[in-house]
């Protein structure tokens, strides 16, 4: 989509730090980090939030960020998955994506 910044990174038209990619979803470093391991894997295809995402995509999504985790070393210690759907949430890039946050603790409820 015209102006999307994660249709940019899609496109390789903007860069990133790609750590995984399969024919639906793609999965890069968090530009801004909120804990040593921050990343986010979001839908080729532009999807704005969770709510326009069908069942497919939203299981791939989740497959693609468990196995990125394990990858990551995650998987003992656990990890912090969010997903901001739109402003009250605090989405700020409206193609979908899923926070992987992990290697620090975090608190409940959050903020
Ligand atoms: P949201 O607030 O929408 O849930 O999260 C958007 C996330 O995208 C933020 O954590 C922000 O740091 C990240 N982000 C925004 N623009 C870029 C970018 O151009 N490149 C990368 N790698 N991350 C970005
Ligand atoms: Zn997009």
């Amino acid at each position: 989509m015209t102006g999307c910044v994660f249709c940019g990174i899609v496109d390789k038209r903007l860069k990133a730090s790609i750590i995984y990619e399969d024919d639906f979803c793609l999965a890069f470093e968090d530009i801004n980090p909120q804990a040593p391991v921050h990343f986010l894997v979001i839908p080729k295809r532009h999807i704005a939030d969770v709510l326009e995402a069908d069942k497919e995509i939203k299981g791939r999504l989740l497959e693609a960020a468990t196995i990125v985790a394990r990858e990551k070393g995650l998987a003992d210690d656990g990890f912090r998955t969010v997903i901001n759907c739109k402003r009250h949430a605090g989405q700020s890039v409206d193609h979908l994506h899923i926070h992987i946050l992990g290697g620090r603790w975090f608190t409940w409820p959050p903020g």
